[in-house]
């Protein structure tokens, strides 16, 4: 069993550190919020006091924190963690991020003599509550199996996109299909019931026609048509507004870099922008669709 430094402890840290407590790793964990640290000690961790007390002493590194600055400066900045990682140490970034740095971190621990993957996930939290996430890593054949039986603990399937970087190249192509699916699926429900269907009905009938998507299948936006989802529980919890905001920014950025064309991506950006706005941008993305619907007349 690995000694695991994990940082980062929120909807998606946390419960991917409780599932590898318990396959019996032993976890240092940290976290700005000290709440979030206190779940993990519950569960058996040992909390440290700093990011760098943390990785001392770990044999591997897993963040998950929410963007490409924390990333950068968790590694590279004035309190960075990176030179203190013992260098036999494996360095696990789950974070989505830009994929310039998560090559750029990946080099530099290259120069230290560290293996660094970046393994973005899919699967939300109910993913990984269950244990059930989608790793989608870029890094060396080498680097990602040594990951493997630490990455096996917290999902099911486990993808080598290529090399470092390229976890998050198709990471951020999955979630502007996410962003653009759920503002299409709220958008269509809202058009059936201004229409006067009910919206679980017409959901019964996207589920089993053309139109069906995860959305329809397992985080159906409209409430009170699906049990254990956001939109049953006020759209708290979740993926948050800001959080698809961000990767859909990611992928404009990747748009540009390329010349590649993304119209319903830049318009999906546009319409999580203007929710966020209006004071959405905590709650969970599938809050969408409350821009869209209208009240009954
Ligand atoms: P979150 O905001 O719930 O949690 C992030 C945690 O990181 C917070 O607890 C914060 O205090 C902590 N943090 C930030 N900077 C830190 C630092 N320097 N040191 C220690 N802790 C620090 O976000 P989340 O929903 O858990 O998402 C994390 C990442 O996973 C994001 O990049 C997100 O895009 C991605 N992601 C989220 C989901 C989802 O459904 N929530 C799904 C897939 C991928």
């Amino acid at each position: 069993m690995s000694n695991i430094a994990f940082i980062g402890l929120g909807n998606m840290g946390g419960p991917m550190a409780q599932n590898l407590v318990k396959a019996g790793h032993a976890l240092t964990v940290f976290d700005l919020v000290p709440a979030a640290v206190q779940v993990l000690v519950a569960d058996g961790a040992q909390a440290a006091g700093s990011a760098r007390e943390a990785v001392a002493g770990a044999d591997v590194v897993i963040s998950m924190v929410p963007a490409s600055q924390h990333v950068d400066a968790l590694y590279l900045g004035p309190d960075g963690i990176l030179e203190h990682i013992p260098t036999h140490a494996l360095v696990i970034d789950c974070s989505t991020i830009a994929p310039q740095t998560a090559r750029k971190v990946a080099q530099a621990a290259l120069a230290r003599g560290l293996d660094m993957v970046d393994a973005p996930v899919s699967g939300g939290t109910g993913g990984a509550i269950a244990g059930t996430l989608t790793f989608i890593v870029g890094g060396t054949v080498a680097a990602l199996e040594r990951a493997r039986p630490i990455l096996e603990k917290m999902g099911k399937n486990i993808f080598h996109a290529g090399g470092a970087g390229a976890g998050q190249v198709a990471k951020i192509a999955n979630n502007m299909l996410l962003g653009v699916q759920m503002a299409a699926t709220a958008e269509a429900l809202a058009l059936g019931v201004a229409n006067g269907l009910d919206p679980k009905v017409l959901s019964d009938i996207i589920g089993k026609s053309s139109g069906r998507n995860w959305a329809t299948e397992l985080y159906n936006p409209w409430p009170g048509v699906m049990e254990n989802v956001p939109a049953a529980k006020h759209y708290a919890g979740g993926f948050g507004v800001d959080l698809m905001l961000k990767d859909l920014g990611l992928a404009a950025e990747a748009a540009m870099g390329a010349r590649a064309v993304i119209p319903l991506g830049e318009l999906a950006r546009n319409l999580y922008a203007l929710h966020s706005s209006q004071g959405s941008g905590k709650l969970d993305f599938s809050s969408i669709v409350n821009l869209i619907k209208r009240d009954a007349p």
